[in-house]
């Protein structure tokens, strides 16, 4: 299946992505992890990406594509993928476009997590990832690591995205509103968009995603 998601900062993409990942086999491809990835090795393109993320900007489009198609042409995503992060405007909607025409491939569906945005301040607050893999996240009250600061899954450190400030998160959400939200019509009209609450415990809304995916694919 190739599938995309999107949804507000904060609407727990990263956790539902690795999840869904996992259980439909397919590489979850995170634009955000790639960024962060590349920061934490000090490439070129991290020391670049770091000043948009840390304001809660978008990083631009000609860094992003390229990134992005890098890493959906690896041998392990060639039967499938999970988008998380990307596209994330309509320019990359329609890179996106061109880049799966080239390959001959088409998306399965869109997946829209839909939460209102004072959960999303409550999430992004508290909100803890680990160092060794960003998607293994958690949260310090709703989906708390068994010991304080340390991953379960890993035992990797946890640590606090300094993108998840106050005032990175208002400006993530201005972005979001402005620039993101207008791919939701585009996946519409072409058809692909499954819409889902994502309010409610980590598995409940995974199982709600798997749900609206099959019965999109059936539909
Ligand atoms: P969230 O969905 O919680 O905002 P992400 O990890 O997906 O978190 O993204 C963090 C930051 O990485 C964004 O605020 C942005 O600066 C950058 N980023 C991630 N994906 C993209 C993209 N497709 N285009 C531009 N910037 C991106």
């Amino acid at each position: 299946m190739r599938i995309v998601l999107v949804g507000p900062p904060g609407a727990g993409k990263g956790t539902q992505a690795h999840v869904l990942a996992k259980t439909l086999s397919i590489p979850h491809i995170s634009t955000g992890d790639l960024f962060r990835a590349n920061i934490s090795q000090g490439t070129p393109l991290g020391l670049e990406a770091k000043a948009y993320m840390d304001a809660g900007r978008l990083v631009p489009d000609e860094v992003t594509i390229g990134m992005a198609k890098d890493r959906m042409l690896q041998p392990d995503a060639e039967n499938g993928f999970l988008l998380d992060g990307f596209p994330r405007n309509l320019g990359q909607a329609k890179a996106l476009d061109e880049i799966l025409a080239e390959q001959g491939i088409v998306l399965d569906g869109v997946l829209d997590l839909e939460v209102p945005e004072d959960e999303v301040v409550k999430r992004i607050a508290g909100r803890r990832l680990c160092r060794n893999d960003g998607s293994h996240v958690f949260h310090v009250v709703y989906n708390p690591p068994k010991v304080d600061d340390v991953c379960d899954e890993c035992g990797g450190e946890l640590y606090q995205r300094s993108d998840d400030t106050e005032e990175a998160v208002r400006v993530r959400l201005e972005e979001y509103h402005s620039k993101t939200e207008p791919i939701i019509g585009y996946y519409a009209d072409q058809g692909l968009l499954v819409t889902i609450s994502a309010l409610g415990k980590v598995g409940e809304v995974t199982e709600r995603a798997i749900g609206a995916l099959e019965q999109k694919k059936t539909a």
